[in-house]
């Protein structure tokens, strides 16, 4: 598992502070694999295998008494008392086998502070580097430069974003669930109400035909939109262009003859962006949309 994801993801974090309280049979079995666990490497492979035997039965314990895998492995990590490397603060920083981000080792407000300090540096540094033909298709299409994006604005794209991740991992995260409880594959399927299991096949069936189906469609969608624009169309042929230029002649401004022209292409593109990204923006600051 991506620590990185783990550490951000607030719903797995929900999930395990949800989890009950664990009995006494439990917590002597976790601090008894708890040292190993974190010391892994070190004992080979075959200390890895007794390792992750005990593991596993640390995890049908946990599961008996209605604690998730994720919180067992959540509690195996090592927990140490640190000074918040900029304020100082004591706070608790996680390791596993024995590393830790530096980010876990600020205290949350110090966090806080690096972050929006990180990404309005780097929001700086985009608007400085922005090349005038950015600027004209983003008003072009209305956009909004990504600079010009709020820091607080981000972070809830950024939830949204982590949400909609992990609502698509949702049923491989249950497939792996149903897989691992290996009685699953003789247990008896519950049927729907009034349905027969001729049926219930069929219409198995049917559902795995239209998923392939749409997912055959989608692709097709995906192909289209990054071979069929004009954009890649350009690309493409520009990439096909010969060019002879000798870097001896481009020091002082001599390019081939089909770069002359491309000069003349890239001037005339331009041209044609900027008139609209004028009309564009005199429209907007006459209040017409
Ligand atoms: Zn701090
Ligand atoms: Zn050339």
């Amino acid at each position: 598992m991506n620590t990185e994801n783990f550490n951000n993801n607030n719903n797995s974090k929900q999930q395990i502070i949800s989890s009950k309280e664990p009995s006494k049979e439990f917590l002597k079995a976790l601090n008894h694999l708890k040292p190993k666990w974190n010391g892994k490497y070190s004992e080979g492979y075959r200390g890895a295998t007794i390792i992750y035997r005990e593991f596993r039965s640390l995890v049908r314990l946990g599961k008996k008494e209605g604690l998730s895998e994720d919180y067992v492995l959540d509690q195996l990590k090592e927990r140490k008392q640190e000074p918040c490397l900029e304020c100082g603060k004591e706070i608790t920083v996680i390791y596993e086998n024995g590393h830790t981000f530096e980010e876990n080792q600020y205290c949350k407000a110090c966090k806080n502070i690096r972050d929006r300090r990180e990404y309005e540096e780097e929001q700086e540094r985009t608007r400085r580097e922005e090349e005038p033909i950015e600027r004209y298709s983003n008003k072009i299409l209305g956009y909004r430069a990504d600079y010009d994006i709020p820091y607080e604005e981000y972070l809830e794209i950024e939830k949204e974003r982590r949400e909609s991740i992990d609502k698509q991992l949702e049923p491989i995260k249950e497939a792996i669930e149903y897989g691992r409880s290996s009685n699953n594959r003789t247990k008896k399927i519950k049927l729907p109400k009034g349905m027969t299991k001729t049926k219930w096949l069929k219409q198995q069936r049917e559902k795995r035909k239209q998923a392939k189906y749409e997912d055959k469609q989608r692709r097709i969608d995906q192909h289209l939109r990054f071979h069929g624009s004009p954009n890649r169309l350009i690309i493409q042929r520009i990439d096909k262009i010969r060019c002879d230029c000798e870097a001896q002649e481009m020091r002082i401004g001599k390019f081939c003859a089909t770069c002359q022209l491309l000069i003349k292409v890239d001037s005339y593109m331009l041209g044609l962006f900027r008139e609209a990204y004028e009309r564009r923006k005199s429209r907007s600051e006459d209040g017409v949309k």
